[in-house]
């Protein structure tokens, strides 16, 4: 019975992604005692999600980018962890929440839960044979599902888009990539960089499809048959969809947890419930969702105090992007939404410098690719502080 469960003083934190496990980390480093608990439907173990996208040229598979086992980070970190456990519902009132293996109650809740990949509509009969990655298990589908192909299809010329393109055609795939934008890294790259990084991609062996869209996917024997919007036609043995990513909101919306984009939090990072927190890709402070390490990094460095009774406001400098795409290594920060000014792009030997300045000169945002990814240290002091 629920109702009977004591008061607890332990910190649960909800997901074993890169937020949850630096979280804890970050609470190990000041506090040895505070007992903590993790909970995740995933199996628990701990392994860098941005390798996803590069693991074919590193040749290691699903199971070797696990760096450490649910046991060594339950050891090594002095946690419980509940693995393959789902949470169903919070109680913010009577602090307790509901899962596959049981009630939990907490002291300080915190969801990290991630978000989902977006899924587009489309028809046909193979649209169920569409696959997506956000997780290591998605990868090892995604291995087992090239394993012996060729021919790969990727929706989206977004970052993960771009890397999976990248990755792909350097393990010997052919890929063709399809976007509705009319380039690639269309919210983070001026034109004249884009166009840089397609070219580089192209010479690597990837195909584009720009300024259209997938119409229908069906299975055709062996092979999967896309038509797009602009009339062409594309062959290929597995699909990618790599369109974007959605933070998951349903459990903390029925719990009456504040949402917008992401789960809103304040920049103690607490939720409009109390003692209830959030980070990583699912939590949105001050209208922004950035769904990278480095905010990560910054938020885990900022909550951990706050748990421990050090409240301690988050604040986000200016975070560069690396675009792991080794046909042109790119470093994105991209300027703030609505920000007045304009992209100056430069060629240098081996590399372009974009600068986005505003009317007065001063820099709010750059690309850099190839050899002027070597300026990312000193431009980075130059940009003002996302959230200062
Ligand atoms: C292929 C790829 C490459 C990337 N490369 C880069 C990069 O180069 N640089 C960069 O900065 N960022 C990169 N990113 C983004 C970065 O990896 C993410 O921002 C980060 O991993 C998100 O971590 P997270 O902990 O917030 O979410 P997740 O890793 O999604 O973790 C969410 C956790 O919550 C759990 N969960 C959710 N709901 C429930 C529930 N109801 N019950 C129990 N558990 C639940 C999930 O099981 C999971 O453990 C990349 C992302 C991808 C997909």
């Amino acid at each position: 019975m629920t109702e009977n469960l004591p008061p607890s003083s332990t910190i649960v934190i909800i997901g074993s992604g890169l937020a949850g496990y630096t979280l804890v980390r970050e609470i190990r480093k000041l506090n040895k005692e505070v007992p903590l608990t993790l909970i995740t439907r995933e199996p628990g173990y701990f392994y860098s999600k941005p390798m996803l996208s590069t693991a074919l040229a590193n040749k290691k598979d699903a199971a070797q980018l696990i760096t450490t086992s649910t046991e060594g980070m339950a050891t090594q970190l002095a946690i419980a962890v509940m693995s393959e456990t789902e949470v169903h519902a919070i109680d913010g009132s009577t602090q307790i929440v509901q899962t596959s293996k049981g009630a939990i109650p907490y002291g300080k809740l915190v969801l990290a839960l991630g978000s989902d990949q977006i899924r587009i509509p489309l028809e046909g009969n193979a649209v169920h044979e569409v696959l997506t990655v956000n997780d290591l298990e998605d990868y090892a589908k995604f291995r087992a599902a090239i394993a012996g192909k060729k021919r790969v299809a990727i929706l989206g010329a977004g970052l993960i888009g771009c890397e999976f393109a990248n990755d792909l055609v350097l393990g010997g795939y052919e890929v063709e990539v399809i976007d509705l934008a009319p380039q690639v890294l269309g919210r983070l790259l001026p034109e004249a960089a884009a166009l840089a990084l397609q070219s580089k991609l192209s010479e690597a062996g990837v195909r584009w499809h720009f300024s259209t869209t997938v119409q229908t996917i069906n299975r055709n024997g062996d092979v999967l048959e896309i038509s797009l919007a602009n009339g062409d036609s594309i062959t290929c043995d597995v699909t990618l969809s790599a369109v974007g990513l959605k933070p998951r909101l349903d459990l903390a919306k029925a719990a009456g947890v504040r949402t917008g984009i992401g789960i809103q939090v304040n920049r103690e990072l607490e939720t409009n419930i109390k003692n209830i927190y959030s980070l990583g890709d699912c939590a949105e402070v001050e209208g922004l969702v950035l769904p990278y390490v480095m905010p990560i990094m910054q938020a885990a460095r900022a909550l951990a105090p706050t748990l421990i009774g050090q409240p301690t406001a988050l604040s986000y400098p200016a975070m560069p992007v690396m675009v792991k795409t080794p046909a042109l290594p790119t470093v994105v920060s991209p300027p703030a939404k609505g920000a007045e000014g304009q992209w100056k792009t430069t060629a240098i030997d081996g590399g372009i410098e974009a600068r986005f300045e505003s009317t007065n000169g001063k820099l709010l945002g750059f690309a850099l690719m190839g050899s002027a990814t070597a300026q990312r240290a000193s431009l980075t002091k130059e940009l003002p502080p996302i959230l200062p």
